[in-house]
């Protein structure tokens, strides 16, 4: 199943960051998703999909930062 982030937790401030750009990682357990995520804030990261999304709610981030265009918008 295709994991499907547009907005994910900054690791830093929790502030919804971005998903600029996403790519693919090799492992010796087989290809990872990675991603360069950019938060409202500043910071940015970049690193395995895995590690910047709690693995129990990879939807949870998006679904808040949708919610939050809603009422802004
Ligand atoms: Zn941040």
């Amino acid at each position: 199943m295709e994991t499907r982030v547009t907005f994910v937790d900054c690791p830093s401030c929790g502030l919804p960051a971005e998903v600029e750009h996403r790519y693919t990682l090799t492992s010796t357990d087989g290809p990872l998703e990675g991603a360069k995520i950019r938060c409202p804030d500043g910071h940015w990261f970049s690193g395995p999909l895995e590690s910047l999304v709690p693995a129990e709610r990879p939807g949870a981030a998006v679904e808040r930062a949708q919610n939050e265009m809603h009422r802004s918008g």
